[in-house]
């Protein structure tokens, strides 16, 4: 069978794959991070549709289309603010899940993944990778009539190791 998780190292801007997912804030206008960085390259047009989404609770996701990037589209998802407390996991596997969901929805087959809340938002490496690598792996064990590629992007040295550890390459 084709390896359906992979990792990248690298700009998640830069990465081929018909979708990539935004570690947004709740307000989907713009933030720092991998959010300051999607919106810069996607262009202005992509703060337009984000405007007219309203905004997204934490552990949702929304989608619009890619623009300038080389994705066709990108899903916006709210991590949470991790603060120790039992939900913040509950939140982070909502985030995966529901943009996988969504991506299945919209007939997207590849799909990466930024560590969600693992900057500004504070979630520990430790804590998060091995939560996201779980909830995907969960998520294509049930949908496994799905052909969906899943890409955890990884923007430093650590969070490379860290998923390379977690997924035993
Ligand atoms: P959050 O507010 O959800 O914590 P951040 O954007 O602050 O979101 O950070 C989420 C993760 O995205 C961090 O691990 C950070 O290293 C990573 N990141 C930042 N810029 C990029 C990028 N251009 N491509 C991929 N990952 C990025």
């Amino acid at each position: 069978m084709r390896k359906q998780i992979k990792i990248d190292y690298g700009d998640i801007t830069q990465i081929s794959c018909e979708c990539i997912v935004n570690a947004a804030n709740k307000s989907l206008l713009g933030g720092g991070g991998v959010d300051g960085a999607i919106h810069r390259v996607a262009g202005p047009e992509l703060l337009e549709e984000c405007r007219a989404l309203h905004g997204c609770n934490t552990g949702e996701a929304k989608i619009t289309k890619g623009y300038r990037l080389k994705a066709d589209y990108i899903i916006h998802t709210v991590g949470p603010i991790y603060s120790g407390v039992k939900e913040d996991r509950t939140m982070l596997e909502n985030c995966y899940r529901n943009s996988l969901d969504l991506a299945k929805e919209h007939g997207i087959h590849s799909i990466a993944f930024s560590a969600i809340s693992t900057g500004v938002y504070g979630y520990p490496l430790e804590e998060a990778v091995p939560i996201a690598v779980a909830a995907v792996r969960q998520w294509l064990a049930k949908n496994p009539e799905e052909e969906m590629e899943v890409i955890f992007s990884c923007f430093n040295e650590t969070i490379y190791q860290m998923y390379q550890e977690e997924l035993g390459e």
